[in-house]
């Protein structure tokens, strides 16, 4: 791993690199770029960084100031693994040349906040982060992207409900409803695809735990990172989205993170699993505790679910997030704690009993966040609950999916929908100011943006089941 700019400089001359490209976070949270020759990276291009025009760039600022530099993190330096030409990929902070400092609305820069404010405050001095993201590997993807009325179609050939559409003569071995989850090959036709995903990630330094099919029936895939610092985390979860739609469009697949592509069939989450060490001590773990947590832990729970609802808006952010939160597919509905069902917002994962392995799994998450600013608000919200001795009150240990409206009682709920998560943010995100990690401009831009751009875009958009409902009316 290069840790300098020399580093790169001296790494960029051993792989014979032609071309730097510079990768960096809009708001919604793609990966944007741009290409520059080789010569143009040197040492001082580290501190003076690459101009470019800010106006495009969904979220960030308006015409009018537009100017922005990238400056780029010398940890971040891999071999761009799908440029034909060597391509060195740096990932960049944005800065604001008018006053030479980072761009605010800069999501990376956020979580870099966030890590600093942990350490400031004296709770923990590293956080660590292993998100679960899944997603689909699909044969086809028909929409039209200025649809004046909505339609789309999505076509897999791998699921039972699919034998004989795409396959001919039609060999059977068809994952069954809900049985992606994991029977061998040939039953799952993704293994290759997977390892060679897995592959390219292991040498653009990302390291795996292991990789499998999911539960859904149409080519649903999970691949799991060992875990890692905050912001170090969300720059691999990037390259990880990349990696995973080049090698799915390399096979004349497409992959999507879209959290819930295929009605009634499970969607697809990213349970976020988050612990605070301190001088290389793990704060979680208490032998003699619930599930072994401390009441560290518990507390860090307990602004979890207090935040729950806000926290829906940055984690869960996009109105498709919520076609995903319903009972019955594995994703969590409320905001409870359990070890062991997966029903609850927070899950005690209970593999192992190692002090070290001593973690929390938050599942509200899906993969369409940004996870600059998902894992900063978690962790903002972990640390109001310590700060606060927020206790989360008793665990849940029954299937929620289960319980009847009165036995439901006063568990509280996760949003409904986008707009409810949006208006919960609007009312508590004073946690996410603390230590000037967010800031209020931000906070705006992203309900505004939300609003604006998805939650009214599909209000206001006939639906097309809505023609099934009532054309004939
Ligand atoms: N796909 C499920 C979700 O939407 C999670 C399945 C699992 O437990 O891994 O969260
Ligand atoms: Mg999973
Ligand atoms: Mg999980």
């Amino acid at each position: 791993m290069c840790r300098t700019p020399q580093d790169v400089l001296e790494f960029a001359k051993e792989q014979k690199v032609e071309f730097v490209d510079l990768k960096f976070m809009d708001l919604p949270g793609l990966w944007q770029h741009f290409t520059v020759p080789i010569s143009h990276l040197t040492e001082e291009a580290f501190t003076e960084g690459f101009g470019f025009d800010g106006s495009s760039i969904r979220g960030f600022k308006s015409i009018h100031e537009s100017d922005m530099i990238l400056i780029p993190d010398a940890t971040t330096a891999v071999l761009d693994p799908f440029c034909q030409v060597p391509t060195l990929s740096l990932i960049c902070n944005v800065f604001d040349p008018t006053t030479g400092k980072n761009y605010e609305r800069d999501p990376r820069y956020i979580a870099q906040k966030a890590e600093a404010y942990l350490k400031a405050t004296g709770i923990a001095d590293v956080s660590y982060w292993g998100p679960e993201a899944e997603f689909f590997i699909l044969d086809e993807v028909r929409f039209d992207q200025n649809q004046r009325c909505g339609y789309y179609f999505v076509d897999s050939a791998e699921g039972f409900w699919n034998a004989g559409r795409e396959e001919n003569p039609n060999l059977g071995y068809k994952v069954r409803y809900k049985e992606g989850y994991f029977p061998v090959p040939p039953t799952d036709t993704f293994q290759d695809i997977r390892t060679e995903m897995v592959q390219i990630m292991q040498r653009c330094g990302i390291n795996v735990e292991c990789h499998h099919h999911e539960v859904a029936t149409a080519g649903q895939a999970e691949i799991d990172m060992r875990f890692a610092p905050l912001t170090r985390m969300a720059d691999q979860l990037l390259m990880f989205k990349y990696i995973v739609k080049n090698v799915a469009r390399k096979h004349g697949k497409t992959a999507t993170f879209m959290p819930k592509p295929i009605f009634q069939d499970n969607g697809s989450g990213m349970h976020v699993h988050q612990s605070l060490w301190k001088n290389g001590r793990p704060l979680f773990y208490d032998e003699n505790g619930y599930a072994q947590l401390s009441e560290l832990a518990l507390y860090y729970i307990g602004g979890l679910i207090k935040h729950g609802p806000a926290l829906a808006a940055l984690c869960s952010p996009t109105t498709n997030s919520y076609k995903r939160l319903v009972p019955g597919f594995e994703a969590p509905v409320y905001l409870a704690y359990s070890q062991r069902n997966r029903s609850a917002a927070v899950r005690i994962p209970m593999y192992s009993s190692s002090p070290k392995a001593k973690r929390i799994e938050y599942r509200p998450p899906d993969p369409s966040c940004n996870p600059y600013l998902a894992f900063a608000a978690l962790l903002l919200a972990g640390i109001d609950g310590i700060k606060n001795k927020i206790h989360p009150g008793e665990p849940l240990e029954t299937d929620i999916y289960e319980l009847s409206p009165a036995e439901i009682g006063s568990i509280p709920a996760l949003p409904g929908s986008l707009e409810e998560a949006l208006k919960a943010l609007e009312a508590d995100h004073a946690f996410l100011l603390e230590g000037g990690v967010f800031t209020e401009d931000l906070i705006q831009a992203w309900i505004n943006y939300k609003r604006a751009n998805e939650v009214d875009a599909i209000r206001l958009r006939p639906h097309p089941y809505e023609f099934a409902l009532y054309f004939d009316i």
